[in-house]
């Protein structure tokens, strides 16, 4: 058995984005994903990737999202399939736009619970909603719970501000919600909102770029650290190789990030940025546009950043 990298943690779990297409243009989605979206796994694509997942000798569970995968409802149920055959526990993230009535959400998840899931994770928030009376996550989330589905919701509040007296805030205005300012967040959800000086963004607060316990692949080949920020493409270096030569320090997204978060980036590259950000992530995504001609292999898809 193979260690993921040379940090502490194990990649045990992979997110496969079936597709990069949804039914939504969600103002906070990470991907910039959307009906006009294109980029979806084949079968064969699909069969290599879990072929090197189960050879990388470490995950335990694969998760199917995107976009949304039931878009592709014949390619979701076959990749589910191979992932039980391959001895995975498994995992959907939807926005349950298929469940027009519990009885037909019913038709859709009984050949899921067939094959067994161990998570089924329902996207349901003002930003998936289309109004007030749309109540189809409702309804998968129903008929996933009658059919003895492990379920959950996934609900993100759109970015509020409040003064918090603490001593870390000093009283200044911070961010709430649940929104992470990268993607499509990053470009649609930012205006008007408290900015923190960009000297303060250091670290990165979200991901374990070191040694991630998960990533998430996309139909193009790329294994994502954070979306957007690639380790490599496994239709150039199969998953377990590339996992295995993954040095965090020499990446060059990465290594600057590591050393000093996303203002560090900025800096050793020399990018003319702003004097504040909402927070770390919408520097680093910012950062991360600008150096796209620079690093396209490593700061991909291109989707990922709206284009
Ligand atoms: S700081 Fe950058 S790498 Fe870290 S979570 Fe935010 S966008 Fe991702």
């Amino acid at each position: 058995m193979r260690s993921c990298a040379p940090g502490g943690n194990v990649l045990t779990g992979i997110h496969i984005l079936l597709t990069l297409k949804c039914t939504n243009e969600c103002e906070h989605c990470f991907l910039h994903c959307g009906p006009s979206r294109e980029a979806t796994f084949t079968i064969g694509q699909l069969r290599t990737l879990i072929k090197q997942i189960k050879e990388l000798g470490t995950v335990s569970i694969v998760y199917f999202e995107g976009g949304e995968p039931f878009l592709f409802y014949p390619l979701l149920l076959e990749g589910l399939r191979m992932v039980r055959d391959a001895g995975f526990d498994a995992g959907i993230v939807t926005n349950g736009y298929w469940a027009t009535s519990v009885e037909d959400g019913l038709y859709w998840l009984r050949p899921i619970r067939d094959l067994g899931i161990v998570d089924f994770s329902v996207s349901d928030d003002e930003f998936h909603r289309l109004d007030e009376n749309d109540r189809r996550a409702e309804f998968a989330r129903e008929a996933a719970q009658q059919l003895g589905i492990p379920t959950c919701t996934i609900c993100i509040e759109p970015p509020s501000v409040s003064r918090r007296p603490s001593e870390e805030y000093q009283g200044k205005p911070v961010v709430g919600g649940g929104v992470l300012f990268k993607g499509r967040a990053a470009e649609r959800l930012t205006v008007g909102l408290p900015l923190r000086d960009c000297k303060e963004l250091t670290t990165c607060p979200h991901e374990d770029l070191v040694s991630p316990e998960r990533v998430h692949v996309d139909a193009y080949g790329n294994v994502h650290l954070c979306q957007g920020l690639s380790m490599g493409n496994i239709r150039e270096k199969a998953l377990p190789d590339l996992v295995h030569d993954y040095d965090a320090q020499t990446h060059p997204v990465v290594g600057p990030l590591l050393r000093g978060g996303p203002i560090c980036l900025a800096s050793e590259r020399g990018l003319a940025v702003s004097d504040s950000y909402v927070d770390a992530c919408h520097l680093c995504y910012t950062a991360r546009k600008l150096l796209l001609p620079h690093f396209p292999q490593y700061l991909a898809p291109k989707e990922a950043y709206g284009l």
